[in-house]
């Protein structure tokens, strides 16, 4: 028996599923989970040693690749002073001031431990400022696992085919209402019916958690011009686009202000770090300064800023966006050829750093047409590159993770091997 196998059959004795969050189950494709030993640049190792090419990055974060020297050294100084002290510190004032040059539409920030505290407490303070308890999403979009936001979510959620989770009271998801992603009519017959009940619209602006669908302009140019006219707090969920799809995120990628905004994983170069923030009349009105409350004791953790500041650095340098962006088409214009040579219907995208692959003729624009894609070939296609030494994720509904790490070399061995996969699924 592999490694792998014995390790996951010991995790399940203990372990719920044997994993810490679902999707790494690989509960709809299949198979045993790999268990992680370690990681170098855009290579992971497993359990049995094997190696392979990394397109998860673990969901986002490591966007310079994995042990990165320069954040290894980072976390390495900071652990030598200590891991935790509950109190403030400067490398927290750095990584905030940094945030808010990089973003421009935050002015005040506050760090917390993962992008679920992130979007739960940037709620919490939209309906404290507006007084207001409704609250508008998408339909595909995830924003964490707060209760409020369980209705209708994608990823996980999708690939278990259950998206309005368990255990989450009616009386709450009855304040969520959901709206069909990019669909302005819907959104503009919602505000006409109830505009002034909203507290807040949240959404992913680039939408990552339905695998990849991209915000069109005029939708998000609605949601900003709405919520203005109805007195409610427009929230983009960056937790994933940011400093992902552009250095000042999808906000500077579209030019549009939100009022808060909410990041994660990059920013905390794969240490539990995330942030919301945004305009400071609204960022003011939280504890200890107003009445919303909001807390955390590893809130800002020093090993965690450590890691997200030599990050932050690190994806200002000149070119990063372009070259990320340059090997990301790359890899999805690839995979697309790979598939017309075999004849197998399939369309790709990609905004940044993050990408999608659907097999379908088209990309989606919403929802309703991921759920067109074939499972059954994705499923395939999954194990036969994992067979190959790629690993992508383990979902149909889930987006795909470029780093600075992966080369032109270690792009056209991915799309070697997807050649040979493509051919085997056309047969
Ligand atoms: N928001 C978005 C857009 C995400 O993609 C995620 C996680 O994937 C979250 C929020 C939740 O972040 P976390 O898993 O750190 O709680």
């Amino acid at each position: 028996m592999s490694r792998n196998q014995a390790l996951f059959e010991r995790a399940c004795k203990t372990i719920p599923g044997g994993v810490n969050s679902p999707v790494r189950a690989f509960g709809s494709v299949g198979g045993t989970p790999r268990f992680i030993a370690r990681a170098q640049g855009a290579h992971i190792w497993d359990a049995d040693g094997q190696r392979y090419i990394d397109y998860i990055g673990s969901w986002g974060p490591m966007i310079v690749g994995h042990a990165h020297p320069d954040v290894l050294q980072a976390v390495q100084a900071a652990m030598a002073d200590g891991f935790s002290f509950g109190a403030p510190t400067e490398g927290e004032v750095l990584i905030a001031e940094e945030i808010a040059k990089l973003v421009p539409s935050i002015e005040q920030v506050r760090l917390v431990s993962s992008g679920t505290e992130a979007t739960m407490s940037a709620l919490r303070l939209a309906r404290g400022f507006t007084g207001r308890d409704r609250i508008v999403k998408f339909e595909g979009c995830y924003h964490g696992h707060a209760d409020s936001l369980l209705v209708k979510a994608g990823s996980g959620l999708l690939t278990f085919g259950n998206p309005t989770s368990a255990g989450v009271p009616a009386d709450v998801a009855h304040h969520t209402t959901v709206l069909a992603y990019n669909d302005v009519a819907q959104l503009e017959e919602a505000f006409a019916s109830f505009g002034d009940e909203i507290a807040a619209v949240i959404v992913e602006p680039v939408a990552g958690n339905m695998n990849l669908v991209p915000g069109t302009p005029v939708f998000l140019q609605a949601l900003r011009e709405l919520t203005a006219r109805h007195g409610a707090v427009l929230i983009f969920d960056e937790v994933m686009s940011g400093f992902r799809v552009a250095l000042g995120g999808a906000q500077a990628r579209y030019g549009i202000t939100p009022d808060l905004t909410c990041l994660g994983k990059v920013i905390g170069g794969g240490m539990p770090a995330a942030a919301f923030g945004g305009r400071a009349d609204i960022m003011q009105r939280i504890s200890p300064l107003g009445p919303v409350y909001q807390a955390g004791t590893l809130s800002g953790n020093p090993l965690a800023v450590a890691a997200g500041l030599a990050t932050l650095r690190l994806i200002q340098t000149d070119g990063f966006y372009e070259r990320l962006g340059t090997a990301t088409t790359r890899l999805v214009e690839g995979l697309a050829a790979a598939a017309r040579e075999a004849g197998v219907p399939f369309a790709s995208a990609s905004v940044g750093g993050m990408f999608g692959i659907y097999f379908s003729d088209q990309a989606p624009a919403c929802f309703a047409d991921v759920q067109h894609s074939d499972t059954a070939r994705f499923n395939a296609f999954f194990h036969a590159m994992l067979d190959a030494g790629v690993y992508f994720a383990p979902s149909a509904y889930e987006a795909g993770f470029v780093s600075s790490a992966h080369d032109d070399a270690l792009i056209d061995e991915t799309i070697a091997h997807a050649r040979s996969a493509f051919a085997a699924l056309a047969r």
